[in-house]
């Protein structure tokens, strides 16, 4: 998972700091370490012309003694943790005084060192000696009476002058550790803050679905980024919402001028059935023709019905006998399926207050699913109760029920449960239960489903009747993804 603006924020500022510290830390050390080797260096200088002047006091080379208490005076190599030496040497290289013990193959001097000693030079390097010490030595000529006569050697440990240098850098790590920490939490608090329009936005647009386009984020006074993203979505909810409502439009009109040629269509067969003359393969292809017709008419009429609660249409109110209406549906299918039987169970008279067309779709739904699931051989019963102020209508049949996990979810829109899911012999598109549901809703009732497997499935619709009637009207419940 990639990370979090958040914490891309709080990483980069401790980066930034961390590396903005680091060359801080670079330049402090470099010129702090200049500053203090040339002051060494200095000293070392004002060493050199001690020892010089103290040589020229015992006016020549000649007495060791007299070198080696020179020495001597100017060293200090035990006990000490900034220690220094002097060393004499002739003009050839050779030691001529230096501090006992001190081991001075390291302070030998080249060929071309010498030489530059022979003209008078002087110049420094820094110098490994015994017990892994660095001095920082300075050789120099030893001028008596004009005249170069040896090479004098001064060194420092340059531990002690560093140390300044170790114990800041030593800080400024600490510092620089501590100061990241507290840079990651502080940008991590403040992105929170920063972020928040943001995540507003982002909560907002989760709330949106398809079936409330009409919402907007309309955010004011947000930061001008998020103020625009927020602009863009709106806008593009404003075209989204626009190209639903044209396409429910279209799917209301077209399905609405479908209906007028399928009736006549389904008329016309109706009338050529009537004439007696027809031979029997023109009646039984005429028969099927009618049914398709039928078909047909059943699914324009349930496209209809669901672009008419997508566009909101108002369902009439006007008293209907439901009886009727069962009888109607029950002619109607009969002849479905010739190895079905379709059966008429008790009918109570009962009337409610409604719209007669979706009424009678929403019966003829449950008893044609009825039908369309049943194996050969099998049976479906239409049944018309009135139970105190309720009507109920139950469609029962012994077909090969619903699976559990199915059960859940046969209202939403377009779904198809089972072997027959995604299209097929049984030919539907997952609309009957979902308009089914939604005409019971929007009379104020409902529809429940008891259902086993292998042992069949019934379907009771529950209405108010009277003036009790009146309900939900929201459109029928989304596709299933
Ligand atoms: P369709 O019948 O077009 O598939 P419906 O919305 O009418 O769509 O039904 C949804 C699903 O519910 C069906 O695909 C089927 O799996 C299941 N179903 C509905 N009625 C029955 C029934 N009487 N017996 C078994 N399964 C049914």
């Amino acid at each position: 998972m990639s990370l979090s603006i958040r914490w891309r924020l709080a990483i980069g500022i401790a980066v930034a700091f961390i590396a903005t510290l680091a060359i801080i830390l670079l330049t402090v050390h470099l010129s702090l370490q200049q500053a203090l080797t040339s002051d060494l260096d200095a000293r070392l200088s004002r060493d050199v012309d001690r020892v010089l002047a103290q040589v020229v006091l015992a006016g020549s080379l000649d007495d060791p003694e007299e070198l080696q208490e020179i020495v001597e005076l100017n060293s200090l190599t035990t006990a000490s943790d900034s220690p220094f030496i002097t060393v004499i040497r002739d003009l050839r290289g050779k030691v001529l005084a230096a501090p006992p013990g001190l081991d001075t193959e390291a302070l030998d001097l080249s060929p071309g060192e010498l030489e530059t000693m022979a003209r008078g030079g002087s110049f420094s390097r820094d110098v490994d000696l015994t017990g892994g010490q660095e001095f920082l030595v300075r050789s120099s000529a030893l001028v008596v009476g004009g005249e170069v006569v040896g090479v004098v050697q001064t060194g420092e440990a340059t531990a002690a002058a560093t140390r300044p240098i170790d114990t800041l850098e030593l800080i400024l790590i600490l510092e620089g550790v501590v100061g990241g920490i507290l840079a990651i939490a502080g940008a991590y608090w403040l992105s929170r803050g920063a972020l928040k329009p943001l995540r507003d936005v982002i909560d907002i647009a989760t709330e949106i679905e398809a079936s409330d386009l009409d919402r907007r984020i309309s955010a004011r006074n947000r930061p001008a980024e998020v103020q625009r993203l927020a602009d863009t979505f709106d806008a593009m909810l404003e075209r989204l919402g626009g190209a639903f409502q044209a396409q429910r439009s279209f799917l209301y009109d077209v399905s609405h001028e479908l209906r007028t040629p399928l009736t006549a269509l389904l008329g016309n067969i109706d009338v050529l059935l009537m004439d007696d003359r027809l031979d029997q393969e023109t009646r039984e292809q005429l028969e099927r023709m009618a049914a398709e017709a039928a078909r047909l008419t059943r699914l324009t009429n349930n496209l209809l019905y669901m672009a008419s609660a997508d566009v909101g249409r108002e369902v009439e109110r006007r008293p209907v006998d439901l009886d009727v209406l069962c009888l109607e549906v029950y002619r109607q299918t009969q002849h479905l399926r010739g190895d079905v039987v379709v059966k008429l169970g008790k009918e109570d008279q009962v009337t409610v207050l409604g719209d007669q067309d979706l009424l009678k779709q929403l019966i003829l739904n449950l008893v044609e699913n009825g039908v369309k699931y049943v194996p050969a051989g099998g049976k479906v019963t239409l049944s018309l109760y009135q139970i105190d102020k309720e009507a109920q209508i139950v469609v029962e049949d012994n077909g090969p029920g619903i699976d559990p996990e199915v059960l859940p979810h046969i209202f939403e829109r377009f779904y198809r449960g089972g072997d027959h899911a995604g299209g097929g012999a049984k030919g539907g598109i997952g609309l009957g239960l979902a308009i089914a549901d939604w005409i019971a809703r929007s009379h104020g009732g409902r529809i429940q489903v008891e259902s086993e497997v292998g042992r069949g499935s019934t379907f009771r619709v529950t209405l108010p009747v009277g003036e009790e009637a009146g309900g939900d009207t929201s459109p029928p419940s989304p596709t299933s993804s």
